[in-house]
C-alpha cells in the first residue's frame, strides 16, 4: 500500500464491536482484572493504553520499525534515550542539534558521568576517528536544525555498527512520509510528534521507533518505569493529525520550495539552507536518503536587527519556536529555539544571530511570497 493509504487504513480501534472510524479515547488511569493473580492486556495506563497503543502500532508501521513508544514529549523520548546508557558512557553527537537536546545533554546528562561529544557528523570519515572505547550511542538529526545540514544515514549507520554502537536520529524535521532512517541502518528513530506527526500546534508529544525486539524491551521498561507516557487524549490528537500528513506536508513543501528558490534569489538573503535546493552541498546525499526535502529552511540576513525587524513585521509567519504546524512560522534559532545551547557550543557552531528559520504552513504560497517579499522589503537598509 501506498504511504497516504497506510496514513488511514488500519485497524483503529483493534477487537472493538462497534467498529469506530476513528479511535476512541481511553481516558482511564487503571482497568478492572478478570483474576487475581494475572493481568490482561491493559492493567493500568502507565503501562499501557489502548489508545496509545494504536498509536504506537501505527508509528512503528510507518517508520518500518516492529514497536513504537510515545511520550509526553519530544524531550522525553530523547531523555529516555539517553537512559540507556550508565556513567562512563559517552554520546557522539552532531554538532547541530536541537537547543533541548544540547541541553539536556550538558546540564542533565552531565550528572549521571554520561559524556556528550560534539563532531561533524556530516562528514563520515571523520566521525570514525572521534569514536573512544567509551563511546555508546552516535546521535544525529538529518537535516540538521536549524542549518538543513545532511548527514549521510546509511554511511553514519555502517560506522556505528563496525564500532557495536547504537545510532539513533531525530526524525522530527522529515516524518517517516519523507524519511525512514530504520531503513538506512538507525537503531532508534526519535520523533518530536509536537512537529509534523500532529502538524496543528495543539499537543506536546514524542515517540521513539525500533526494530531490534531486545532494544524495545529496554525502551518499554523506560517508559513504564519512568512514567513518560503520553496520555490517552493526547495520543488521539496525534493519530488525528497523523491523517492527514501526507496531504499537509505535500502542500507545506511546495511552498518551502518557492520560498526557498525566492529567497535564493532575493539581494537581502546572503545565504539560503534548504536541502532541495540543488546548490545544496550535500544535495545528492539527501535526495538519496529522502522522498523530499521538507518545509523547514532557514536564511540569513545582513544584521540581527533585519533579522528580528523581518520576523516582528510579517503578518502570516507568526513568530514562534517549533516547526511542522499547518501555520506559517518564523523564528530566530540563536535567540529562540537554541538560546539554550551552552554558551561553549554556541562558540563552536556557526549558528549567526541573522539566522531567520521558517517553517512552512499551508496557508497559499502566493500569500505566504507576497509577505515575505513586503517584509524583506521593509528590512532593506533603504527603505
Ligand atoms: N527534536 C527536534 C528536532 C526539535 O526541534 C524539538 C523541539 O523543537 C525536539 C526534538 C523536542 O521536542 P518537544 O518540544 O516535543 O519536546
Amino acid at each position: 500500500m501506498k504511504f497516504a493509504t497506510r496514513l488511514v487504513d488500519y485497524d483503529v480501534s483493534p477487537k472493538d464491536p462497534h467498529r469506530p472510524m476513528s479511535t476512541p479515547i481511553y481516558q482511564t488511569a487503571t482497568f478492572e482484572q478478570e483474576h487475581a493473580d494475572s493481568f490482561g492486556e491493559f492493567d493500568y495506563s502507565r503501562s499501557g493504553n489502548p489508545t496509545r497503543k494504536v498509536l504506537e502500532d501505527q508509528l512503528a508501521a510507518l517508520e518500518n520499525g516492529t514497536r513504537g513508544f510515545c511520550f509526553s514529549s519530544g524531550m522525553a523520548a530523547i531523555s529516555a534515550m539517553t537512559h540507556l546508557l550508565q556513567s562512563g558512557d559517552e554520546i557522539l553527537a552532531d554538532w547541530d542539534l536541537y537547543g533541548g537536546a544540547t541541553r539536556l545533554f550538558a546540564k542533565v546528562l552531565s550528572r549521571s558521568g554520561i559524556t556528550i561529544r560534539y563532531v561533524d557528523a556530516s562528514t563520515p570519515e571523520k566521525l570514525a576517528e572521534q569514536i573512544t572505547p567509551a563511546t555508546r550511542i552516535l546521535y544525529v538529526e538529518s537535516p540538521t536544525n536549524p542549518l538543513l545540514r545532511i548527514i549521510d544515514l546509511a554511511a553514519v549507520a555502517n560506522i556505528a555498527h563496525q564500532h557495536g554502537l547504537l545510532f539513533c536520529v531525530d526524525n522530527s524535521a522529515m516524518s517517516p512520509y519523507l524519511q525512514n532512517p530504520l531503513d538506512l541502518g538507525a537503531d532508534l528513530v526519535i520523533h518530536s510528534a509536537t512537529k509534523f506527526l500532529s502538524g496543528h500546534s495543539d499537543v506536546t508529544g514524542g515517540a521513539i521507533v525500533v526494530k531490534d525486539p531486545a532494544l524495545a524491551e529496554k525502551i518499554y521498561f523506560l517508559q513504564n518505569a519512568e512514567g513518560t507516557a503520553l496520555g490517552p487524549f493526547d495520543c488521539f490528537l496525534v493519530l488525528r493529525g497523523l491523517k492527514t500528513l501526507k496531504l499537509r506536508l505535500d502542500a507545506q513543501q511546495r511552498s518551502a520550495q518557492t520560498v526557498a528558490e525566492f529567497l535564493s534569489c532575493h539581494p537581502q538573503v546572503s545565504a539560503v539552507h534548504y536541502p532541495g535546493l540543488p546548490s545544496h552541498p550535500l544535495y545528492a546525499v539527501h535526495q538519496r536518503q529522502a522522498r523530499g526535502a521538507g518545509a523547514v529552511l532557514s536564511f540569513t540576513v545582513p544584521s540581527f536587527e533585519q533579522a528580528k525587524h523581518i520576523a516582528e513585521n510579517t503578518s502570516l509567519f507568526r513568530i514562534a519556536v517549533s516547526f511542522g504546524s499547518v501555520h506559517s512560522t518564523i523564528s530566530l534559532p540563536a535567540r529562540m529555539s537554541h538560546a539554550s545551547t551552552p554558551a561553549e557550543l554556541k562558540f563552536s557552531r556557526a549558528i549567526p544571530d541573522s539566522l531567520i528559520r521558517l517553517s512552512l504552513g499551508i496557508e497559499d504560497t502566493d500569500d505566504l511570497i507576497e509577505d515575505l517579499t513586503r517584509t524583506l522589503r521593509l528590512g532593506s537598509p533603504d527603505a
